[in-house]
C-alpha cells in the first residue's frame, strides 16, 4: 500500500490547474480556468477549474472533485492507480508500506532495458551502419540514447539475468503475455530503438524502427499507465529548454527527423508518436507560449496532416506556420546531405497557419465549378467561425480573394440577441444564487438570512438552499456555485441590500397573487394585504429588513 503521509505530501505538492491542464486545454477566466468538459460533449466551455479551491466542476454534466478524482475519471483508474499516475506525472516518489509492489519498478525496468539496448547497438554493425548511413552522428546517437533490440530470446534472457520481474516488464510494455497465458514474449525485436520520455524527462516507452524491411516500419510501446502516445512528443525533454528560450517549437513527422533537426542545430524539434497531432497535445504545446512550426513532407499525406494540424492549432489560438519540404525531399535527408542551410531558409519563412488553412482548403476544390466553390466557401466560412471576431474579420479579405467571392458573404453573425436572452433569464436568479453563494462562504450569515426569508421563497432553488442548510458540502450544484465567478461573495451590508430587494420583489408578487386568489378566506386575505401594504413594503423601502412571518405563507 502507498503510505498515507506520502499521499498527503503528493496532494499538497500538486496543483489542479497543472493536473487538469495536462489533459485538457484550459483558458483563464477570472479567478478560475475554463475548458470544454472532457466528460461530456460540448462546444461552449462549462467546465471550471478553481485554483483557490483546488477543485473542478462541470456546470453541464455535474461532475466535479479534486485532482485525484479527476485522474481517476479521466484515465479510468482506481484510487491508488490515480495516485501513482499523479506521482509519475510530477516526478514524485511515493513511499510504500512494507511488502507491497512498487509501481516505479516498471520505470526501473524501462531504464535498465534502455541501457541494455544502447549497449547492443555497438555490437550490431548493421544497425550502427544504418544510422551512420542516414547521416546520424555518434554524438546524436548518444544524446538520443538510440539503441538496438536483438532477438526475443535475448530480451528474455536479459530480463531474467538482470533479475527484472517479468510482470513488471509486461506492465512497462516491454514484453507481453503469450496467448495461451503460459509465458511472455518480447514485443520489440530486431529494431533500432528510440527511448521515449515524458515532458518531465522520465522514460515511458520505446519506439522501434525495423532495419530488416519488416512491414511495420515503426512500432511503439503499447498504451500503458506510463505510455500514452496521444499526449507524448518525441524529443520534447531535450527540446524543452530551446522551446522556452526561443519561443518556438518545430513539429516534424518522424523520430529520425527530430534527431537530424537537433543535429543541425534546430533544437526545438519534436515529433508525434507516429500519429496525428491531437487536441490532447495542446496543453503541452502551449507551455512556454511558443510559435508552432509544422515541418512536414510536401507529399499528399504530409500536406493533409499539416492541414489538419494547422486547422486545429489556429482554432485553438496558436500562432505559427507551416513549412512543407518540396518534392518529397525529407528534411532529414537534406541535413544528411549537408544542406542544413536550405532547411534553415525554409524554416525561416513558414506560411502562417490561417492563410495556409484557407489556401489548402480551397486547393481541394475546383473553384471554377459553382457547386465545388460553394462547398469550399462553406468549409472556409465554418473554419473562420471558429475564430474570435477580430481574427475572423482580419482574414475575411484573404478568404474572399482566394475563393473569388464578395467579403460581405461571410456576414457578421452576432449572437447578441441570443446572449441577451440568456442573460435576462438568469438575472432573476442572480439574487437567490448570490445569497446562497455568500452563505456557502460565510455560514455565519445564515441567521441573518433565515431571520427574513423562508426556504420556500427560493422557489426553484429551495432544494439547493435546504442542501446548504444541512451542510451537504459535496452537493454538485453547491460545488458548482462555489466556483461560479458570476456570483460574488457579499459582505453583510451588501447581503442585506440584496435581501431587501429580493423581499420587495417577493412581497410584490405575493400581494398580486393574494389579491387575485378567489379561494382564500376573506379574513386571511385582508390580513395579508394589509400587512404587506402598510407594514412590510414601507419598512423595506425605508431600508429595513422585516422578520419572516409564517402567517404570511
Ligand atoms: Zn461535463
Amino acid at each position: 500500500m502507498i503510505d498515507n503521509s506520502s499521499i498527503e505530501s503528493l496532494k499538497s505538492s500538486i496543483d489542479i490547474v497543472d493536473v487538469v491542464g495536462s489533459f485538457v486545454e484550459l483558458k483563464k477566466a477570472g479567478a478560475n480556468y475554463k475548458a470544454n468538459c472532457p466528460f461530456h460533449g460540448e462546444k461552449t466551455p462549462s467546465f471550471v477549474v478553481s485554483p483557490s479551491k483546488q477543485i473542478y466542476h462541470c456546470f453541464g454534466c455535474g461532475v466535479g472533485g479534486d485532482s485525484i478524482k479527476f485522474v481517476m475519471e479521466m484515465e479510468k483508474l482506481s484510487y491508488p492507480e490515480a495516485i501513482e499516475k499523479l506521482a509519475s506525472m510530477h516526478n514524485f516518489s511515493l513511499t510504500y508500506t512494507k511488502g507491497s509492489s512498487d509501481y516505479s519498478d516498471a520505470k526501473r525496468v524501462l531504464e535498465a532495458i534502455g541501457q541494455w539496448y544502447v549497449k547492443n547497438l555497438n555490437q550490431n554493425t548493421a544497425a550502427k551502419q544504418y544510422l551512420l548511413d542516414r547521416g546520424i552522428s555518434q554524438s546524436s546517437i548518444e544524446r538520443f540514447e538510440i539503441g538496438y533490440v536483438p532477438s526475443g530470446q535475448e530480451v528474455m534472457q536479459f530480463l531474467t539475468s538482470a533479475l527484472l520481474p517479468l510482470p513488471k516488464a509486461a506492465e512497462a510494455g516491454i514484453i507481453a503475455q503469450s496467448e495461451n497465458g503460459q509465458g511472455y514474449y518480447a514485443r520489440l525485436v530486431e529494431r533500432i530503438t528510440f527511448p521515449i520520455y515524458s515532458a518531465s524527462a522520465s522514460i515511458v516507452g520505446f519506439g522501434g524502427r525495423t532495419i530488416t524491411n519488416h512491414p511495420a516500419k515503426y512500432i511503439n510501446s503499447p498504451q500503458t499507465k506510463l505510455f500514452n502516445k496521444s499526449r507524448l512528443l518525441y524529443g520534447y525533454h531535450l527540446a524543452k529548454e530551446s522551446i522556452y528560450k526561443n519561443k518556438k517549437i518545430i513539429i516534424c513527422e518522424g523520430y529520425l527527423d527530430v534527431v537530424m533537426f537537433h543535429q543541425a542545430g534546430f533544437t526545438e524539434a519534436v515529433a508525434g508518436m507516429g500519429t496525428a497531432l491531437t487536441t490532447e497535445h495542446l496543453p503541452m504545446l502551449r507551455k512556454g507560449d511558443p510559435k508552432v512550426i509544422l515541418a512536414y513532407d510536401g507529399d499528399k499525406a504530409g500536406v493533409s496532416a499539416a492541414l489538419k494540424a494547422a486547422q486545429m492549432l489556429s482554432t485553438a489560438g496558436f500562432d505559427g506556420g507551416v513549412v512543407l519540404f518540396p518534392d518529397g525531399q525529407d528534411p532529414a535527408d537534406l541535413i544528411a546531405k549537408g544542406q542544413s542551410e536550405k532547411v534553415a531558409t525554409l524554416l525561416r519563412d513558414p506560411k502562417p497557419l490561417i492563410p495556409f488553412v484557407i489556401e489548402k482548403i480551397c486547393e481541394g476544390y475546383d473553384l471554377t465549378d459553382p457547386r465545388a466553390k460553394e462547398a469550399a466557401f462553406t468549409e472556409v466560412k465554418q473554419y473562420l467561425e471558429g475564430m474570435s471576431q477580430i481574427i475572423k474579420e482580419a482574414y475575411i479579405p484573404l478568404a474572399s480573394t482566394v475563393l473569388g467571392v464578395a467579403p460581405a458573404m461571410f456576414g457578421k453573425q452576432t449572437n447578441l440577441a441570443q446572449r441577451q436572452e440568456r442573460f435576462s433569464q438568469r438575472r432573476d436568479d442572480v439574487a437567490q444564487l448570490g445569497i446562497l453563494k455568500t452563505l456557502l462562504e460565510k455560514p455565519e450569515l445564515i441567521d441573518t438570512v433565515l431571520n427574513v426569508v423562508d426556504v420556500s421563497m427560493f422557489a426553484q432553488y429551495a432544494g439547493l438552499f435546504s442542501a446548504l442548510l444541512v451542510g451537504e458540502k459535496d452537493h454538485p450544484q453547491l460545488v458548482g456555485l462555489s466556483v461560479d465567478d458570476t456570483f460574488q461573495v457579499m459582505n453583510e451590508d451588501e447581503l442585506k441590500d440584496v435581501l431587501r430587494n429580493f423581499l420587495i420583489k417577493h412581497y410584490d408578487t405575493k400581494l398580486k397573487s393574494v389579491v387575485s386568489d378567489t379561494a382564500m378566506p376573506f379574513a386571511k386575505k385582508s390580513f395579508i394585504i394589509r400587512k404587506i401594504k402598510t407594514d412590510i413594503i414601507p419598512k423595506l423601502k425605508r431600508g429595513e429588513l422585516v422578520t419572516f412571518d409564517e402567517k404570511l405563507l
